[in-house]
C-alpha cells in the first residue's frame, strides 16, 4: 500500500492524537488571562479529558498551522459558578497558620480533592470557595496548533502525552497525590490538564507539577 505522504502531514487533531497548540485566553472584556506565551506551546492528548471540553471540542479535526478563536460557555469550561461551593468554617480550624483572603489550599470535601480559596475572613468566620476561579467565565482561546501525532501506547494508557517539559517533565508529581492515576488529576477540568496548583494557569495548570512529572516511565 502506498503511503500518502500528503496524509501524513495532514494528520487530524482526533481521539488518540497528541496535540501541541499555542493560545492566549481573554475574557468578556478582552483582558488576558492566560497564555502559552514563553511557556511554550501546550500539549495535550486528545479525547482524554486533558482540557476542558469546550477547547477540546474546538481544536477537533483541525491540521498543523491552523489558527482559531474558540468560545467556551461556561459549561463546558469551569462551570457555572454555584453558591453551594462556598462553606464557612471557624478561624480555629487553621490553627496556627494565618488565613488571609485569596489563599488558595487544597483539601478533601465531600466532592473530592479540591482548591479552594479563602473568599472572605469576618470575626471567627472564614468563607471558603470551591469554585474554580473561572467558574463562570465565557473563555475566549486564541489557538494555533502547532503540530499533531499519533499518540504512543504508554501515552494513551496513562492518558496523557509524554514529552520533554510540559506538565509531566520530570519527577515530582507526586504519586500519592489523590489523582485517579495518569500524572496529576485532571477531574478539575484544568484546560491544560496537568495539576491543580496553588497558581492555576487557566489553561495549563503547572504548578505543584511543574517541575515534576508523573512519576511515570
Ligand atoms: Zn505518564
Amino acid at each position: 500500500m502506498a503511503v500518502d505522504s500528503t496524509l501524513l502531514n495532514t494528520m487530524r487533531v482526533a481521539k488518540e492524537t497528541v496535540v501541541a497548540i499555542e493560545y492566549t485566553l481573554k475574557d468578556d472584556q478582552g483582558n488576558i488571562i492566560d497564555a502559552s506565551g514563553d511557556r511554550g506551546p501546550m500539549e495535550y492528548l486528545h479525547g482524554a479529558q486533558n482540557i476542558i471540553p469546550g477547547l477540546e471540542q474546538g481544536i477537533d479535526g483541525l491540521v498543523a498551522g491552523d489558527t482559531k478563536n474558540v468560545l467556551v460557555p461556561p459549561q463546558l469550561g469551569y462551570g457555572e459558578y454555584s453558591e453551594k461551593l462556598l462553606q464557612l468554617v471557624p478561624l480555629t480550624a487553621f490553627g496556627a497558620n494565618t488565613p488571609q483572603v485569596g489563599m488558595r489550599f487544597h483539601a478533601e470535601t465531600n466532592l473530592g480533592m479540591r482548591v479552594l480559596t479563602i473568599k472572605k475572613i469576618e470575626g471567627e468566620e472564614v468563607t471558603l470557595d470551591g469554585n474554580h476561579e473561572l467558574a463562570g467565565k465565557t473563555l475566549h482561546f486564541d489557538i494555533k496548533v502547532v503540530s499533531v501525532r499519533a499518540a504512543e501506547p504508554t501515552e494513551l494508557a496513562h492518558g496523557h502525552p509524554h514529552q520533554s517539559g510540559g506538565c509531566c517533565g520530570g519527577g515530582g508529581c507526586g504519586s500519592g497525590e489523590a489523582s485517579g492515576g495518569g500524572c496529576c488529576s485532571s477531574e478539575e477540568g484544568s484546560a491544560g490538564g496537568c495539576c491543580s496548583t496553588e497558581e492555576p494557569a487557566a489553561a495549563q495548570k503547572q504548578g505543584g507539577c511543574g517541575s515534576g512529572g508523573c512519576g511515570c516511565s
